[in-house]
């Protein structure tokens, strides 16, 4: 549940959010839609703790926290998957996603790699990799800690088409096979009822809720299997 009566930046007199309130349930996939600089990003970083959640509400299994995800003990696994991949340049992809197991868990991570079409690539650097097979190294390695809750910022905005159709359905498949919980953000309406159970509209800074409707479609994930992708070098 999150429930924000107005977010402040220190260095601004306008609230970035005002009046937020809503509630995801355990494996739902809400979307999140709202114009550039509305608060979207601002909304994730409160949700994972990277920015201050101060005087606000939020809480995850009934139990709240206020000064980031941290504090809060039914929370351990949470994924966010950003808008840039964020791979450390120095590390190889295999390194990138070991930096956030524990070594019993590095056995996971040949099969993950598999399941995102870079079973070959583990060795590689981020530099030698394109924009989309980084995007699936950061899907890697947040699938990796196995999230309860996933948080993702307009991940594939800066791919192709098709790169970006696929990697949809990787996502969809991914958290299907989990359960995994998922908020996602977007602006872009056709993804946005391509993937969600339901989207939350968000009006223009300060950012309140506009609208929230249930996605009343055949849900694909319902009807896929587990990926059976075709990857483009
Ligand atoms: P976009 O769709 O372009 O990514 P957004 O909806 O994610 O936009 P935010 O990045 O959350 O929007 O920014 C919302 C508002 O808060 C903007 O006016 C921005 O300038 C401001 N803002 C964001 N981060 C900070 C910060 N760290 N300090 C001060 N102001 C900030
Ligand atoms: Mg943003």
């Amino acid at each position: 549940k999150v429930a924000i009566k107005d977010k402040y930046y220190a260095n601004s007199e306008q609230a970035v959010l005002a009046q937020l309130d809503f509630t995801v349930k355990p494996g739902e996939f809400v979307a999140i839609i709202g114009p550039s600089g509305c608060g979207k990003s601002t909304l994730l970083n409160m949700i994972s703790g990277l920015e201050s959640c101060e005087g606000q509400h939020l809480s995850y299994n009934q139990s709240a926290y206020q000064e980031g995800i941290a504090n809060n003990k039914e929370l351990h696994q949470l994924g966010y998957i950003f808008q840039q991949p964020r791979l450390m340049p120095w590390l190889t992809v295999r390194e990138n996603i070991e930096l956030i197991l524990q070594p019993d868990q590095f056995h996971k991570i040949d099969g993950l790699l598999a399941q995102v079409g870079l079973e070959n690539e583990g060795e590689y650097f981020p530099s030698q990799l394109s924009g989309g097979m980084q995007l699936r190294v950061s899907i890697a390695r947040a699938f990796a800690i196995n999230p309860q809750l996933l948080l993702l910022d307009e991940p594939f905005n800066s791919l192709d088409a098709p790169t970006a159709a696929r990697l949809r359905q990787l996502l969809i498949d991914l958290c299907a096979q989990r359960g995994t919980t998922v908020i996602f953000v977007t602006h872009d309406l056709q993804e946005a009822i391509y993937l969600a159970d339901r989207i939350i509209f968000m009006s223009d800074s300060p950012s309140t809720i506009v609208h929230q409707s249930i996605v009343d479609l055949p849900r694909p994930r319902k009807e896929s299997g587990v990926a059976e992708l075709e990857w483009q070098a």
